[in-house]
């Protein structure tokens, strides 16, 4: 008996004493809802804060009833321990009336219009939310003592630069698009708050994220799709650009590692380390689906970037950031969960 009380005031006071609030920007989304819910299975609060909103015009709508159907079942899990909030990040207000409700430990910002041509169709709403939904909840860390933050930076703030692997100390002047002029921003805007209000603040450059959930508009989405249904993929450019692809999983453990370690102000890559050609990254898709990919060719954007990879070794240190998945495993992966994507779409389509 006593040995049974000892071991329940061990459990408790591990939940108690280490269990965390946590404040994810975003959480609807395809890293956001992943965070989430690992977040809650290990025991965490976490309150969502999303507004469910899309600048993709052809899948924004099936894209969010995607992201609503995830959070609901999120609440159903976990009732006592996931707080959802729809709101918008450039209210300031609604923010302020939920960051005064709770004792905050970390927030992990993921909160963006994502997307490079989005932002060469609708600048001012991607910089709007990029830029000045950021500083709102900068503002609201500072104004309610939340100590620290995690921030989602991206590899486009490397713009088009032939030196590979990226290092963090590289030059990041030279932005391709205003997409990564966002994210260069919110780095220097963390900065400006590190360095005024003493926040720790961790900035990830996530390198093309794919995997369960993914995004309709990114290219891992759009292959894999295209070829099940075999219809043509567009190629801009030649297919030999190089990407640095990298698991949801495996940036999944790189965010919690960057949440459970304040350390002071970071810039953080987190990618698989290796690359990939997009034609090699057709084919493997096309291998593993079982059919020949359609390719069609067209001139590539001068938003496009030729190369990215990431150097890993500053996550390895500081973190013991250690990816774990090859292409071929990510994208089985991913198809076993498109496969039944596909079948209960088109299950409910049917009814
Ligand atoms: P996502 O679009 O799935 O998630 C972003 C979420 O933010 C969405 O649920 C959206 O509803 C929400 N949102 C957008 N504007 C908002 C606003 N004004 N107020 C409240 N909520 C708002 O994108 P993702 O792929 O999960 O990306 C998450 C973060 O990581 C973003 O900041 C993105 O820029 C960054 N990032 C992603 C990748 C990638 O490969 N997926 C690569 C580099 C950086």
């Amino acid at each position: 008996m006593t040995f049974f009380l000892k071991v329940m005031a061990c459990f408790f006071s591990y939940v108690l004493l280490e269990s965390k609030t946590i404040v994810i920007t975003g959480g609807a989304g395809f890293i956001g809802a992943t965070v989430t819910q690992n977040l809650l299975k290990r025991g965490d609060s976490v309150i969502v804060i999303d507004a469910f909103l899309s600048l993709d015009s052809i899948n924004g709508d099936r894209y969010n009833a995607m992201k609503r159907e995830r959070i609901f079942t999120l609440q159903q899990q976990f009732p006592d321990t996931l707080h959802f909030y729809e709101c918008n990040i450039e209210d300031k207000e609604t923010l302020r009336a939920i960051f005064s409700k709770y004792q905050i430990d970390a927030v992990c910002h993921l909160a963006a219009h994502a997307g490079v041509r989005f932002s060469m169709q609708f600048p001012n709403e991607v910089a709007k939310t990029n830029i000045e939904g950021t500083i709102n909840i900068l503002e609201l860390m500072k104004d309610y003592k939340v100590k620290h933050g995690v921030l989602a930076s991206s590899s486009s703030v490397y713009g088009n630069t032939t030196q590979i692997p990226f290092t963090e100390n590289q030059p990041t002047d030279m932005q391709s698009s205003l997409y990564g002029a966002t994210k260069k921003s919110l780095e220097l805007i963390a900065y400006a708050y590190h360095n005024l209000y003493d926040l720790s603040l961790t900035c990830l450059r996530f390198f093309t994220v794919y995997g369960p959930y993914g995004r309709f508009d990114m290219s891992p989405f759009i292959f894999m799709d295209a070829i099940y249904h075999e219809k043509p993929i567009t190629i801009y450019g030649d297919g030999s650009a190089i990407r640095d692809f990298t698991y949801i999983d495996d940036i999944i453990q790189g965010i919690i590692k960057a949440i459970d370690k304040p350390a002071g102000y970071q810039k953080l890559n987190l990618g698989a380390g290796r690359t990939i050609t997009i034609k090699e990254f057709i084919s493997l898709i096309g291998d593993i689906v079982g059919k020949e990919p359609i390719i069609s060719f067209q001139e590539s954007f001068a938003a496009d970037v030729n190369m990215t990879q990431a150097s890993i070794t500053k996550a390895q240190n500081l973190l013991n950031y250690n990816p774990q998945y090859t292409v071929r495993s990510g994208i089985k992966l991913m198809y076993e969960w498109y496969k039944e994507y596909e079948n209960k779409k088109n299950s409910t389509v049917t009814v």
